[in-house]
């Protein structure tokens, strides 16, 4: 098939032509062809629409860090607020070699729906560092994080801009950022970051929160689909945070896991692998590499298996023109941030694949960051348990109304999903006005 050209260029009303891959994988105009479907749709107010489809601060700011030799290098870090119109920004930080200001860009609008879709009081923010982690020592990260947070010092707050562990970032990223933040209000402000260490104010339940999301609107699915955990296979792509949990809690539930793929290389048992054993594994060798439970599988090859649940929970464009048309899931659940093209989201729709989109997939993440918080903030903490009992609701809520939404109004999911959030977002800004 051709695939339709997405509307990449909206309100603009250039003529589209089919865009070339480069096009179809910048995460902006990803973005932004979902955002004007979806407001064409919705009929949006022609000002509304030109307001959030914008950013509303982006942030760029050159970071010199002494390295441990001695010499000093200068790093580049962004800072994207998008919409603060339901509440203060929201958003992790990505340290990674090929970040760019259109992907900060692209993955803070989805902050923005994202917290809109689930229904809780914060815009949308994300930021992110041009580096690589991997080759970095534990004191140059801790400097280049320090130095970053002091760069952003006036644009952060618990009322402003409440940054968050992303790719490559973790609970001590989160405790330096805190800490640094701290020093300069002079007294300790934990709720200024989330996914903190639970002892410095973190909430139980956040560390593995998208993964427990992404396993709620798993089961969802089934139910909705009639479907049997017993009898569902699953492939995982990715086994970071949110990849090792989705596929840990899936497993626990009875799926059956017959892949997973890191950026590396991958692992196959058509018989299911034992994830336990793999995060164990994986845990104290820091690589899925060697393990014996299943066998080694070409990590690109892995997504066009035969399954029932594909699950990308790694990084952006995985699924393309490329590869979609081969795709053999029944239900694509994406616990990573855009990891589907809008050109793809057409071939899948043809296919007929059962889609759970982004910004409700992988919405279990905030959603704990917001938990966390409203009890940093009140200075109560919750059982884990009353923290998953409380996530699982919200994903059950939020799944039942995007589908709703999309039996209701005949859309897909992710079209449902983008409708409802910048339904609300459109609300509260249409509500408070234009500032003049
Ligand atoms: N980085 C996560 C995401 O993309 C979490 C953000 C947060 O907790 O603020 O959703």
């Amino acid at each position: 098939m051709v695939p339709k050209a997405a509307a990449i260029e909206g309100i603009t009303g250039r003529v589209n032509a089919a865009p070339s891959l480069e096009q179809e994988t910048n995460p902006w105009q990803a973005q932004a062809a979902r955002f004007d479907e979806a407001a064409t749709k919705l009929n949006l107010d022609k000002g509304i629409w030109k307001i959030l489809r914008e950013p509303t601060r982006e942030i760029i700011v050159h970071i010199p860090v002494t390295m441990d030799d001695g010499t000093v290098e200068v790093f580049t870090g962004y800072r994207v607020q998008h919409s603060i119109s339901r509440g203060p920004g929201k958003g992790g930080i990505r340290y990674a070699p090929d970040v760019s200001l259109d992907e900060v860009r692209a993955l803070a609008s989805w902050m923005t729906w994202k917290c809109a879709v689930v229904n809780i009081p914060f815009g949308g923010a994300k930021g992110g560092v041009i580096c690589d982690p991997k080759n970095m020592s534990q004191g140059e990260l801790e400097r280049l994080t320090r130095r970053y947070t002091a760069s952003l010092i006036e644009f952060l707050g618990p009322e402003k801009d409440v940054p968050a562990p992303d790719m490559n970032t973790n609970e001590q990223t989160m405790a330096w950022i805190m800490d640094t933040y701290s020093m300069h209000m002079g007294q300790t402000v934990t709720s200024v970051v989330t996914g903190k260490p639970v002892s410095l104010g973190g909430s139980r339940g956040r560390r593995e929160a998208t993964g427990r999301g992404v396993a709620t609107v798993t089961d969802q699915a089934l139910k909705f689909l009639n479907m049997n955990a017993s009898e569902t296979t699953v492939i995982v792509q990715g086994f970071g945070n949110v990849g090792m949990h989705s596929a840990r809690l899936l497993w626990e539930r009875g799926y059956k896991v017959i892949g997973i793929g890191e950026y590396d290389g991958a692992l196959y048992n058509a018989d299911g692998i034992d994830i336990g054993e793999l995060v164990e594994w994986k845990t104290r060798r820091g690589t899925i590499h060697g393990f014996a439970g299943a066998g080694p599988f070409d990590k690109d090859e892995l997504l066009t298996q035969p399954v029932d649940v594909l699950i990308p929970a790694a990084t952006e464009n995985v699924i393309t023109s490329r590869n979609a048309e081969r795709l053999q899931c029944r239900i694509l659940v994406e616990g990573a941030n855009g990891p589907t093209t809008a050109i793809a989201d057409e071939i899948l729709a043809d296919k007929g694949v059962f889609v759970v989109p982004d910004i409700l997939a992988n919405a279990g993440g905030v959603t704990t960051s917001y938990f966390e918080w409203v009890q940093d903030r009140m200075g109560y903490f919750w059982a884990e348990d009353d923290v998953n009992q409380r996530l699982e609701r919200v994903m059950i809520e939020s799944f039942d109304a995007v589908l709703q939404y999309a039996v209701q109004h005949n859309v897909n999911n992710r079209l449902a999903a983008y409708m409802l959030a910048i339904d609300r977002v459109a609300f509260t800004t249409k509500q408070r006005g234009i500032y003049a």
